[in-house]
């Protein structure tokens, strides 16, 4: 039967690293980029009475995640090890929390502009599309990293018990676009919170998909297959068409499919099955006798404050407070520093639906020309806003504009009026361009006649007489403004 007959039920765990200076259980410095096995010592290695102490920062980080996404704190919550034993984990235990997790419940909405490109968006009412429920959220400490070559492996620990938060969701999901946008979501809050940079390239944030078929009318979930550590968003759509397929396929065939882990290869596009069955039990789970479990009380209190605005919320924003299109603020929501920089400027603007029209297009056109990014900040914002003023006041065109912006480039200390005059751009002498206008349709009879018989298009071709006559160059706009007006059309 054809793969829609069957009801997709996708769940999935999301790592992610929480930004901290320090490690979860030790004051080793957190973050990549040293050389390998430098930020290590008796904790973090391992060492036989080696004791943790609690990273009290990473705590706050993950329950502030909880607020953002709807979840309850439980009034204590506590630690346990999962014990497993792999060269990655030199205490053959990963401190984890298995039962009373920091977070419980919750859910994260999946936001219109967060579906891939290709997809066919679902109607909503506003930025949300709908929520797809979480069942928990658990502190843990990530592992090293192990770099495979051929008969050997190395491992970095600098790594290994750094803060790593794990975002559980329910078997809520139904489909590879949703869990796209699922992930696209999760990653501006986390970053609007400030708890990550999410960068799933970096591996701050990795995922691991699990996806069941049944057939229409049953009950019951089907069995649950596992894919690990999947790095991009657009991986894990690709892994879960495959696997669908797959899936429906043997159950096409009377093949049952059993609970178990497939390794995705993205390069070759397809699935491989690692092992199977792996169960909770498997991992001999115990409450951690070195760390006393957390009252959070306090610490929901601490972070109470700190509530940031959602991007749903910016997005409604936007649209209010600077009459920016439904569009625009789905693109400026997106990126947090995009976002920030077009509110500076905004502020600064009288026009600030078109500040963020030129923030979008024009900036980003300059910086990705230039190699650089909107944090070098090499227009200020106040640059920018000026360059919108100039335009707005009819000084500049549109397209003469882009030659301010080159002009303004890496120059903070150039104001936009100066920059617009020093290439010839002044505010028109109203009396003195009517008067052209004027002088260009005298010259002109056959022409006017033609544009009075209803070839507008020929307007054009007077506006650029008027233009060519011109010094300083006016905006070009204007002209055709006020040639219309004198040909009463
Ligand atoms: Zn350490
Ligand atoms: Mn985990």
């Amino acid at each position: 039967m054809p793969v829609s007959d069957y009801l997709v039920t996708i769940g999935l765990e999301v790592h992610c690293q929480i930004k901290t200076k320090t490690k979860m259980f030790c004051s080793c410095k957190a973050g990549f980029g040293y050389e390998p096995n430098t930020n290590v010592c008796p904790t973090c290695l391992g060492m036989p009475g080696a004791l943790p102490v609690l990273n009290e920062f990473a705590i706050e980080r993950t329950v502030l995640t909880g607020m953002m996404l709807g979840c309850s704190t439980p009034p204590v919550s506590k630690w346990d090890r999962k014990n497993y034993f792999y060269a990655d984990m030199p205490k053959n235990y990963q401190t984890s929390q298995l039962d009373l997790p920091l977070c419980i419940g919750g859910e994260v909405p999946l936001y219109t502009w967060a579906y891939p490109a290709d997809a066919k968006v679902p109607a909503a009412e506003g930025a949300v599309v709908r929520k797809v429920k979480l069942d928990h959220i658990h502190l843990e400490e990530d592992a090293a990293k192990l770099t495979h070559y051929h008969g050997y492996s190395l491992v970095d620990y600098n790594r290994g018990g750094t803060p790593l938060m794990e975002i559980v969701s329910a078997p809520d999901l139904t489909s590879p676009d949703e869990t796209y946008a699922y992930l696209k979501s999760l990653q501006q809050i986390l970053i609007c919170g400030g708890i990550s940079d999410a960068d799933m390239e970096k591996g701050q944030m990795r995922c691991d998909v699990n996806v069941s078929l049944r057939p229409k009318g049953q009950k019951e979930l089907g069995a649950k297959i596992e894919m690990k550590n999947i790095n991009s968003m657009s991986a894990a759509r690709r892994a879960l068409i495959y696997e669908i397929h797959r899936q429906a396929e043997e159950l096409d065939m009377g093949i049952a499919q059993v609970q178990s882990t497939r390794r995705w290869d993205d390069d070759l596009g397809e699935s491989i099955v690692m092992r199977t069955k792996e169960n909770a039990h498997d991992y001999r789970y115990h409450t951690c006798p070195d760390l006393i479990p957390v009252h959070t009380a306090p610490i929901v209190e601490k972070v109470e404050p700190l509530m940031p605005e959602l991007p749903d919320a910016r997005y409604a924003r936007l649209q209010e407070q600077y009459g920016v299109p439904a569009a625009d603020a789905a693109t400026l929501v997106a990126d947090v520093a995009l976002c920030a920089y077009f509110e500076e400027a905004a502020a600064l603007s009288k026009a600030p639906r078109k500040v963020a029209n030129w923030v979008i297009n024009g900036l980003q056109a300059a910086l990705t020309e230039h190699e650089q990014t909107i944090a070098e900040r090499p227009l200020t914002p106040a640059a920018l806003a000026g360059l919108v003023d100039i335009i707005e006041e009819g000084i500049v065109s549109n397209n003469q504009a882009k030659e301010v912006l080159a002009e303004l480039w890496d120059k903070p200390e150039v104001k936009a009026a100066d920059a617009a005059a020093k290439l010839g751009y002044k505010k028109a002498d109203s009396g003195a361009l009517e008067a052209l206008v004027e002088k260009v349709i005298a010259e002109n009879p056959d022409k006017v006649a033609l544009v009075k018989a209803g070839n507008t298009k020929l307007i054009n071709a007077l506006t650029g007489q008027v233009m060519k006559n011109s010094n300083p160059k006016p905006n070009p706009k204007l002209v055709t403004e006020i040639l219309s007006a004198k040909l009463g059309l």
